[in-house]
């Protein structure tokens, strides 16, 4: 027996021994403090060995110092090893010394046994015909009792005060060792009660080692439930790393591995990896927190997401938490790229609009002391550039444009596409150089295939005077500087400047006042005489006038064009053409056989159906259609010929008599006219005032009469101012004359006197 007990012990100190070889090379903190209990505990289970193998008492009498004083060392690893295990510290440096001072004291009191004999003593005992040595305690043997179980009480009351407190899924680590514990204890006690001669609790020493070993090493708490948990966490895209309660990583699964590169499922180098991949992070003592991080830039970005979070128990008590981190490189991609798109243009690629603005603004606001310029670009006629050279080169117009203004601006200004064929930029005053770009834009051409194709560009200009104006009224402004230079070829900048401003109020002023002007009538025809070859006078022409309470007689050229372009001058005509059917029918009553001219302007077609219009006037007020003349200018004809030419085809057909008015001011089509369907040509002498020499101006004159006449359409010229210009124009054959030479436009009474004065001869 005593031979296979001694067996049992060395073959538990070389499982011991091997147990410590691998906790040592560990990688896990309480590595350390596992092989140091192992290591200790083999001194006890050696004393031990010794004291059954004894044939002399001496030799006993060593196993036993080997023994007790191996139990001391226990204790103290022991101590350690639950301190780290339980992850707690000495509350106090007295506590702590006190500790090492009473182990210290009873080592020193076993030691001076052999001169006091206060400890222990050994007797041989014969048991199945062996010499056992048997101990006798002491005092001193009792106080080490103490001391020993003392201390380990202690250190089963710290496991038991960590099980009550633990989270349930922890409570297995703690209770696992605190039973191993107790049973070695009670086995152990069993045995110095039980006073036999081979100390058996031996064994237990060794099952105690190898379940620390195991569980402080290799035991992971997973329940059932925790195995599934698991489970699916393996199956997970995201890479996700579990911690415990104090920050250690216990488990990472798959793509977690992957992504650090953590080795030999060595989890708990997971922090240093992660810090080492995506740099320290600041709020890993934070509870809870998302982020994002970039790895590499440019192309190569990728984009991590990051998230950590708690887990608690059922009793919401902390277990730990976990970090998973989820590539979102090409969710992140995409959505750049919508956000590109919804702030780029696509065809060249400039900001869109909206975000034009919005950028202006933040500049704006952000530099309150730098003076700025908002440039509106515009491309003249883009809309001919597009039918004649086609839509490809439109497009190649537009990206040269984009390219141009990249080239020159980029870093110093804010530029992006406004719509169509504008576009919009915000520039530093000081940077602006408008000589360069007045010459630089002079010369702006386009490739189309082989030859260049010269581009007219206009830029409006406003200078931000006023910055809490919203961003589009900034662009408003410059694009009213640009309308300045709309007809002008020489001139490619043009600046919003005190003018433009008092004309828009002005344009906000009276444009707020029509509707009350036409009701109160202080908008008025005035009548200009039309003349016959002889002199007499055969109809009028009805012109606006507006006598404001205010501001005053207004003539047409005040409201009419800016009515024109607001499109209101289809309030004016409509009022203008019923005043024509009034008058008309006062001369009908009266028995007056005069006409009255109308102007209609070429917005009126877009707002209403003209022809329906003017036959209900007539009709209204019973007056003959052919007494109501209407002049149209050739501009009606630059859009919807064919529409346009059905109208005045109905008008026509109707009795009205149409009149081409300002005939030579514009375009002048003589190709146009041969097709027009109207009944007279209104020639404007003031296009061919001073500048021309007579004799051209006759020759010119001359044809356009020659060619009325062919194409049977009777002849008027306007402007007529001299007696000289009457003389000469009737002797060409034109058949009727309005001028100033004849009266001015005058009001209806004085024009009715004039006409009676006329008549009288
Ligand atoms: P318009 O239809 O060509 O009218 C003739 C203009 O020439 C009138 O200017 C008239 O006063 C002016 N005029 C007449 N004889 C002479 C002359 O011997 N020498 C010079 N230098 N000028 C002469 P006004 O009344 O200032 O009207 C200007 C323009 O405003 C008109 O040109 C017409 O296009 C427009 N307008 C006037 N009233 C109306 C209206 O009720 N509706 C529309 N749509 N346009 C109107
Ligand atoms: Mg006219
Ligand atoms: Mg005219």
């Amino acid at each position: 027996m005593r031979y296979s007990f001694a067996g049992l012990f060395i073959l538990m100190v070389l499982v011991i021994a091997a147990c410590i070889s691998v906790s040592r090379r560990s990688d896990r903190k309480i590595g350390g403090a596992v092989s140091m209990l192992l290591a200790m505990l083999i001194p006890p289970i050696i004393g031990n060995l010794i004291i059954i193998l004894a044939s002399t008492k001496d030799t006993a009498m060593i196993g036993c110092y080997i023994y007790f004083i191996g139990m001391d060392a226990v204790i103290m690893a022991l101590m350690h090893f639950s301190f780290c295990y339980c992850v707690i510290t000495w509350p106090n440096r007295f506590l702590q010394y006190s500790v090492y001072g009473l182990i210290t004291l009873d080592v020193v009191q076993l030691l001076l046994n052999p001169v006091f004999g206060h400890a222990f003593d050994t007797e041989p005992i014969l048991v199945s015909g062996f010499d056992y040595y048997r101990l006798i305690p002491y005092w001193g043997q009792t106080f080490h009792r103490v001391v020993v179980y003392g201390l380990f009480s202690v250190v089963l009351l710290i496991f038991v005060v960590k099980i009550i407190r633990a989270p349930r899924v922890y409570v297995e680590r703690y209770s696992i060792i605190l039973a191993a514990m107790v049973l070695t204890g009670l086995w152990q006690t069993y045995y110095i009660f039980s006073r036999t001669p081979v100390d058996r609790s031996m064994a237990g020493y060794g099952v105690f080692g190898l379940l620390i070993f195991y569980f402080s090493l290799y035991y992971r708490p997973l329940t059932l439930l925790d195995r599934l948990l698991a489970n699916m966490a393996s199956e997970m895209p995201d890479a996700i790393f579990f911690y415990d309660v104090f920050g250690r990583c216990i488990w990472a699964n798959r793509p977690a591995i992957d992504l650090v590169g953590i080795k030999d499922e060595k989890f708990d180098s997971a922090s240093e990896l992660l810090t080492a991949k995506f740099g320290k992070e600041p709020r890993m003592k934070d509870p809870e927190w998302t982020g994002t991080k970039v790895l590499g830039s440019g192309q190569d970005a990728r984009y991590y997401y990051h998230s950590k979070r708690m887990v608690t128990d059922e009793k919401g008590k902390d277990t730990g938490f976990f970090l998973s981190i989820r590539d979102v490189t090409s969710e992140q991609r995409a959505l750049q790229q919508e956000r590109y798109n919804a702030t780029h243009d696509s065809l060249t690629g400039l900001f869109t609009k909206e975000y034009l603005y919005e950028s202006i603004r933040k500049k704006l606001d952000a530099n309150p002391d730098e003076d700025y310029l908002i440039l509106y670009i515009d491309i003249v006629d883009f809309k001919i550039i597009n039918d004649i050279f086609g839509s490809t080169f439109g497009d190649r117009t537009l990206r040269q444009i984009a390219i141009i203004l990249r080239h020159d601006l980029s870093g110093k200004a804010l530029f992006g596409r406004l719509g169509g064929d504008t576009f919009g930029v915000l520039v530093e005053k000081s940077r602006f150089d408008a000589a360069r770009l007045e010459s630089q834009l002079s010369r702006f051409s386009v490739k189309d295939g082989d030859t260049e194709r010269q581009i007219l560009v206009h830029l409006g200009v406003y200078e931000v005077t006023e910055r809490e104006l919203d961003v589009p009224f900034m662009f408003d402004r410059a694009l009213l500087a640009k309308m300045t230079i709309e007809d002008e070829y020489q001139t490619h900048i043009a600046f919003y400047d005190e003018k433009i401003r008092s004309e828009v109020l002005w344009a906000q002023h009276i444009s707020a006042q029509l509707n009350d002007a036409l009701k109160k009538r202080h908008v008025i025809p005035y009548l200009q005489p039309i003349v016959d070859q002889e002199g007499k006078i055969v109809g009028a022409e009805a012109l606006a006038r507006w006598i404001h309470p205010e501001d005053g007689f207004l003539p047409p050229s005040s409201f009419i064009p800016i009515f024109e372009k607001n499109g209101m001058i289809t309030e004016v005509d409509r009022y203008m053409w019923r005043c024509a059917c009034e008058i008309l029918s006062g001369w009908k009553e009266q028995g007056r056989d005069l006409f009255v001219s109308v102007n209609i302007s070429p917005k009126d077609f877009y707002f209403m159906d003209v022809a329906q219009e003017l036959k209900d006037l007539v009709n209204e007020y019973g007056v003959d259609s052919g007494k109501l003349r209407i002049e149209i200018t050739e501009t009606v004809m630059m859009t919807d010929v064919e529409k346009r030419m059905k109208i005045l085809e109905d008008l026509r057909q109707a009795g009205f008599v149409v009149e081409m008015d300002d005939f030579g001011s514009g375009y002048s089509s003589l190709n146009l006219l041969k097709d027009m369907p109207v009944d007279v040509l209104k020639i404007d002498m003031k296009f061919l005032s001073k500048t021309t020499d007579e004799k051209k101006a006759r020759t010119i004159l001359q044809n356009i009469l020659n060619l009325s006449e062919d194409l049977g359409i009777f002849s008027l010229t306007e402007g007529v101012e001299t007696h000289t210009q009457h003389r000469m124009l009737s002797e060409m054959g034109c058949k009727l004359f309005q001028g100033f030479f004849f009266a001015k436009p005058l009001p209806i009474t004085e024009f009715e006197d004039f006409y009676q004065k006329n008549r009288a001869g």
